[in-house]
């Protein structure tokens, strides 16, 4: 077992499980469901979403990904530092001076502008070498791309001035609502993105990777997996929501800590900041060193429970910064003993959908939410 992240194992027992065997089932489990000539590009961006970007980029290459994708360019260089040689895409493009290092670090951005293309053109040339592209085309999401009735315009200007340094490697464009109930905007956005593939042809271009669908997409818009796929959550054993899971998907991540103590109240004591919670009985509360600054959020306070014994110990009053209080009245607790806050123990599962609906948020913010406090144990 090897300890990965930036702060050592500390006396504190409040730690994050990185199972590397479950990234490795969820790769199978997506190639799986996609089938045949349909590669995965992994995203791994946000610190591989809280599990640690290295430890789960190495796993998701030696899973035979056929590469990594990340926001940042900085985001790719740790990867690249990391000794990852696998094709990397930069998902958030090459903003202003990074044109070297994405050259430097043989990065593939994704890019739809032309002064994207420009810039990279004159770095690789300056270089001596090619760099491939991913063009992203923006059919509905309005965030990052290319609008389709201005992809003409950006394609001339490859072809006049970047096409001898920069190969187009990649087509993509981003579904807005794949994981919304009764989702019609993803054909409308194929439709485009299937007119778009037309233009490129049109002119000549045949990208060998056209690529739509992330998590959600690859459930829900099935007729756009194309050459590759793009899932993030899916890879770290979740789904947007639960019922667009990938069939077999293990979660990836579990967070535990230890009762650091004990303590025996009268009924009628009132309970953390706010005192918004009294208890009616006399009551055992276990002290649980975790808080919100772990990434533990404030907002399940009143809902939430944790498992103890593998009994559900309900949270008594407000969470705090650093400690919450749970009832271990009825599951004969002693000091010392595993508390868990997101995963398995004994029969029972605190699954990161749980914790997101009792914190109004989605299950991406809470994985992507434990801070570098809470340590990782990646196995
Ligand atoms: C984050 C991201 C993904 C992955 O999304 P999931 O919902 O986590 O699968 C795919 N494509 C792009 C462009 C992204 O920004």
């Amino acid at each position: 077992m090897s300890l990965e992240g930036a702060p050592p194992l500390g006396p504190r027992p409040t730690v994050r499980r990185v199972s590397t065997s479950a990234i490795r089932a969820n790769v199978r489990a997506i190639d799986a469901y996609t089938g045949p000539g349909v590669r995965i590009l992994a995203v791994a961006k946000a610190d591989g979403y809280g599990h640690g970007a290295i430890a789960v980029g190495h796993a998701m290459v030696g899973a035979g990904v056929w590469g990594l994708a990340v926001s940042l360019v900085e985001e790719a260089v740790e990867l690249r530092n990391a000794g990852i040689t696998a094709p990397i895409v930069v998902l958030g493009g090459v903003y202003a001076n990074t044109q070297a290092l994405v050259v430097g670090y043989d990065l593939r951005p994704v890019v739809w502008e032309a002064t994207h293309l420009r810039t990279l053109a004159r770095q690789a040339r300056s270089s001596g070498v090619r760099c491939a592209v991913h063009l992203k085309v923006d059919t509905g999401m309005t965030r990052l791309g290319v609008l389709p009735g201005d992809l003409s315009a950006l394609l001339e200007v490859y072809e006049s001035e970047c096409a001898d340094v920069l190969e187009l490697e990649g087509v993509m464009t981003h579904l807005a609502c794949a994981d919304e109930e009764d989702d019609t905007t993803s054909a409308v956005q194929l439709a485009a993105f299937s007119e778009v593939l037309g233009t490129l042809r049109g002119r000549g271009h045949a990208p060998s990777l056209r690529h739509v669908c992330n998590s959600s997409g690859i459930v829900t818009a099935a007729q756009g997996h194309y050459d590759m796929v793009r899932p993030g959550i899916a890879l770290y054993g979740a789904a947007a929501r639960e019922a667009l899971e990938i069939p077999g998907l293990v979660p990836a991540m579990s967070v535990e800590s230890r009762l650091t103590g004990l303590r025996e109240v009268p009924a009628g004591s009132k309970v953390s900041y706010g005192h918004t919670e009294t208890l009616t009985r006399d009551s055992v509360l276990g002290i649980v060193p975790v808080g919100y600054e772990d990434g533990y959020p404030r907002r399940v306070s009143g809902r939430a429970y944790m498992l103890v014994n593998g009994e559900p110990c309900p949270v008594v009053g407000r969470v705090t910064m650093d400690t919450c209080m749970i009832d271990v009245t009825n599951c004969s607790a002693a000091s010392g003993d595993l508390v868990t806050l997101m995963g398995r123990q004994g029969e029972r599962a605190l699954s990161v959908y749980t914790l997101a609906d009792w914190a109004g948020v989605i299950p991406y913010e809470i994985l992507c939410g434990f801070s570098k406090r809470v340590p990782r144990l990646v196995r």
